[in-house]
């Protein structure tokens, strides 16, 4: 009897248990890749010091190295020896190539667009901006208007369009990176709108989307104050509040890739109408609209159509900024909710660090000494510091930017993987 309860056991216990991980996930990469990734990173690297930072054996990184460069993407690169060593030869290290593939980055906004060519090293070769009409577009127009900003970025590159090997493009609102598809963007009059595939026919180069604070968090992870952290958090805020959060040195998307939509978590319920059709979300309270509503309300003022939003703000911060105390208590209040908002993200995942981004951090309120205040009191006591909140209003092109590195890591992670004889080598 206890023999076959023990024998029923075990086959049920070669069912088998703890995660189900496939053997390549993004964050257990090929060798090559690594090898390929460290390098870009670090610029210049020597083959002995990428061994030991891979805890690799060096023959295998003669092995990938020569097969990089007989592939053209990266090159041996003579530095000068210092100190002692420097009457002899000089040490030799490993560089990406940077000619080896050129790619374009667009951040397509309420306002304006813009874009960046960039090297294969990450090194900026070119950037434009065009201003646009408010209101979303139909595609066929959203596609005019990105050949048109693509064509004019390279022009001033002085290369042709069919020199580059990718393009990023950012856009506002519930974007699926994955499959490429705009699910609602406040740009775009459809829903449901499979922009990467059409602009790829469209241009004729492979394409990639992806929200547009993602690319923010991209962009600080790629070349600013993220490089060196596994986990942070970006917030925009501009038209509407966006955030993009890095977990283990990657952006997190979410099961269907549609997560961190901070700007639509509840702080009010039943509160104010949002955008996205739903009461009491955070962007309600915080974004240009919500700021503009209580203005044309509270200060009686008559907001036109046809105004910019833009110049009616300007107005109600002048206002504030001169003393008018309505307009200082419209701003507060946005301050407050965004400290309920910021707050809830550090007891959610307590990042290393937020960033502020976008537009609106030329608005000092929001992170004024009282909105720190408050999210210090809406933040759980664990007796540890709360993370730090840096502004970084770096503007239009940092977002384009991070779209350039997204088409920087989709063309190697292509040229890569069709490369696979020497995933025998590890
Ligand atoms: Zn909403």
């Amino acid at each position: 009897m206890l023999a076959k309860a023990t024998h029923a056991a075990m086959t049920e216990a070669r069912k088998g248990v703890g995660p189900l991980i496939p053997p390549l996930t993004e964050s257990q990469r090929p060798l090559r890749q690594q090898v390929f990734e460290l390098i870009r990173a670090a610029g210049l690297i020597p083959r002995v010091q990428l061994a030991k930072d891979l805890g690799v054996s060096p023959a295998s990184v003669t092995t990938i190295s020569s097969e990089l460069i007989e592939a053209g993407l990266i090159e041996e690169i003579a530095v000068p020896r210092g100190g002692e060593a420097g009457r002899g030869r000089p040490a030799v290290s490993l560089g990406v190539k940077a000619g080896a593939h050129l790619v374009a980055g667009m951040k397509l906004s309420d306002r304006e667009h813009t874009a960046v060519i960039v090297d294969f090293a990450g090194k900026l070769i070119a950037d434009e901006a065009i201003p646009r009409r408010p209101g979303p577009m139909q595609l066929g127009e959203l596609l005019d208007t990105i050949e048109a900003l693509l064509d004019r970025v390279c022009a001033k590159a002085q290369i042709a369009r069919s020199d580059l090997s990718g393009v990023g493009i950012g856009i506002p609102g519930f974007v699926d990176c994955a499959d490429g598809v705009a699910l609602w963007s406040s740009v775009l009059v459809e829903r449901a709108v499979p922009v990467a595939e059409a602009a790829s026919a469209r241009l004729g180069i492979p394409v990639q989307v992806d929200n547009d604070a993602n690319l923010v968090a991209l962009a600080e992870l790629w070349f600013g104050a993220g490089r060196s952290l596994s986990d942070f958090a970006v917030v925009t805020i501009e038209h509407g509040v966006g955030m993009g959060f890095v977990m283990n040195h990657r952006i997190y998307r979410g099961a269907q890739r549609l997560g961190m939509e901070l700007g639509h978590t509840k702080v009010h319920l039943d509160g104010a109408l949002c955008r996205c059709g739903q009461r009491g979300c955070l962007e309600a309270y915080v974004a240009d609209y919500a700021l503009a509503r209580e203005a044309t309300t509270a200060l009686n003022w008559g907001h036109k159509e046809s105004q910019p939003i833009n110049v009616l703000l300007e107005s109600l911060y002048d206002h504030a900024k001169a003393g008018n105390a309505t307009a200082r208590s419209i701003f507060r209040r946005a301050g407050r909710y965004l400290a309920v908002g910021l707050s809830n993200v550090v007891n959610l995942f307590d990042p290393a660090l937020i960033i502020l981004s976008g537009e609106r951090m030329r608005y000092d309120y929001l992170y004024a000494a009282e909105t720190l205040a408050e999210m210090d009191n809406l933040t759980i006591n664990t007796g540890r510091p709360r993370p730090p909140i840096e502004i970084h209003a770096w503007g239009d092109l940092l977002w384009a930017h991070g779209a350039a590195a997204l088409a920087l890591s989709a063309v190697t992670e292509a040229i890569l993987a069709n490369q696979p004889r020497d995933l025998a080598a590890e």
